[in-house]
């Protein structure tokens, strides 16, 4: 799919009378609509300008964070404002909403799922209510909407945030799916949407936003921390193969789905470049040779990563994944 520009700009007339209309009733309903916040809750500014983030507490989802624990942002283009990823619940999305309003009446024309887990889309519901905006997210979203997963996460996020997840809290489902890549020009800028996973979820997609040399990570690209490969379907190949494409994208800030944004996009992409490509031949050499996993971990030096955040909890898992990922393409000769 390639949104045409003159399409926007068509939609985005319309949209503009409509919420001139709408806009009165519109602050009420997200008022009434979903339990509100009491933690503070800010856009923040990165180094360029019309690009703003949200940046989630760190730690699991719960009462003290209301579920605001992962990131989420917007940039304002000269026809609309494009977000990426709508937070944990539908407060968060219509407080999302409330922060944009505070910057542009432009319309919000589309929201990109990096990936369809809880903390990332169940913002989604505000802005379905509240916007016309576009959901856009890759075609295997549909796996985890469909699961027993997604329902049993749903009912634990009840238990964990009410009030903020209640029986009215519902999944969104995208509106507009992609296999490999999307695009999406507004205003001046292009938004390139580049499916990476299965890494961190089958799902996985990066976004990358030009001119303003913006990386939207999701959760798959983060700064000096060892990623986590430990999901059964990880396709590391996959993950290479996307960090190539927005590699070339030069990008210069990244924000990542998690953490603080970073004015250093390539450092953090070569950091988890390597390290995929690091586990890769140590252990695809290992299965090459007929030698067990143990002994291959326990003979690969891993001093360049040993003292870095989640070493511990991650790395050995992530090895043995790669393993199998290996051992599998060895065995079906891919
Ligand atoms: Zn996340």
């Amino acid at each position: 799919m390639r949104t045409r520009k003159f399409e926007i700009v068509i939609k985005n007339a319309g949209l503009v009378s409509a919420m001139m209309i709408a806009s009165g009733s519109m602050a009420a309903e997200s008022a009434s609509g979903y339990a509100p916040l009491s933690i503070p809750f800010e856009a923040e500014p990165v180094s360029v300008d019309n690009v703003y983030y949200f940046a989630g507490q760190s730690g699991v989802p719960g009462k003290q964070n209301e579920g605001f624990t992962a990131n989420a942002g917007f940039v304002i283009t000269e026809d609309g404002v494009v977000v990426f990823d709508a937070l944990g619940t539908p407060s968060l999305g219509a407080a999302m909403i409330d922060k944009i309003r505070e910057q542009t009446e432009l319309p919000i024309s589309h929201v990109v799922i990096s990936h369809y887990h809880a903390d990332h889309v169940y913002g989604l519901q505000a802005f379905k209510d509240l916007t016309d905006a576009q959901v856009i997210a890759q075609e295997t979203s549909s796996v985890y909407i469909n699961s027993p997963d997604a329902g049993q996460r749903l009912e634990q996020r009840k238990q964990a945030l009410s009030p903020w997840v209640d029986d009215n809290t519902r999944v969104v489902a995208p509106d507009v799916t992609f296999e490999d890549e999307t695009s999406v020009e507004s205003g001046s800028y292009s938004f390139s949407i580049v499916h990476a996973g299965p890494a961190h979820s089958t799902d996985d997609s990066l976004m990358m936003v030009q001119p303003a040399g913006v990386l939207f990570s999701g959760d798959i690209i983060q700064n000096g921390r060892v990623p986590y490969l430990a999901s059964s379907e990880v396709d590391t190949r996959n993950w290479m193969e996307a960090i190539d494409k927005v590699r070339e994208m030069n990008p210069k800030i990244l924000i990542p789905g998690h953490g603080k944004a970073s004015e250093n996009a390539m450092e953090a992409l070569n950091f988890t470049y390597d390290y995929l490509a690091y586990v890769r031949e140590q252990m695809g050499a290992a299965v090459e040779n007929w030698v067990q996993f143990e002994e291959a971990y326990a003979a690969t030096d891993w001093s360049r990563y040993e003292g870095l955040p989640a070493f511990d909890a991650s790395n050995k898992a992530n090895a043995y994944r790669v393993y199998l990922e290996m051992e599998k393409a060895a065995l079906g000769g891919s």
